[in-house]
């Protein structure tokens, strides 16, 4: 049985899980390559959630700590956007689709997520990225013995990895 995309008007073969809500629950829809690069290309974990929100999601366990032994699975929200963000099989993250940081106007939260992510205003995209896997590498909980304070450390890490990617990725 063939699964037709979800996307409207669309007849290809729906081959990519998108997830449906930003919170831990397996629903998806099935989308074809087209329609799974357009959607991940506008979607930003963080961008509907007030300043409350994020620091719920970074303080709390029920994203982050019960996805440490499943990591492999692509079956919630979470993981999706970071299997996304390390493998990049789509070339949603390549270059050419990012800027650099224009140096007389950096805001406050750009500034805030480079210290984060231990980088300066100079970096280019490709460091961005390759800075974020030696961070998750770094950090993983499950590297750390599931220490907390490693956890809580990689979620800073990658909203900040977010907010970069979402002021400097082109629209
Ligand atoms: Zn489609």
């Amino acid at each position: 049985m063939k699964i037709i995309c979800d996307w409207e008007n669309c007849n290809e073969t729906g081959a990519y899980k998108a997830p449906i809500e930003k919170d831990n629950s397996k629903k998806y829809r099935l989308l074809c390559l087209t329609h799974i690069k357009i959607f991940n290309k506008n979607w930003n974990y963080f961008e509907n959630m007030n300043d409350q929100e994020i620091e719920f999601f970074i303080k709390s366990d029920l994203t982050w700590h019960k996805s440490t032994k499943t990591f492999g699975s692509s079956d919630n929200f979470f993981n999706i956007l970071w299997n996304n963000a390390l493998d990049d099989k789509l070339n949603i993250f390549q270059s050419s689709n990012f800027r650099d940081f224009k140096k007389t106007k950096v805001s406050q939260q750009d500034r805030d997520a480079l210290q984060v992510m231990e980088l300066n205003e100079e970096v280019k995209w490709e460091q961005i990225q390759s800075k974020f896997k030696e961070l998750v590498k770094k950090y993983h909980p499950d590297k750390n013995q599931g220490n907390k304070k490693f956890e809580d450390k990689l979620k800073k890490i990658t909203l900040a990895y977010s907010q970069l990617k979402k002021t400097l990725g082109k629209k």
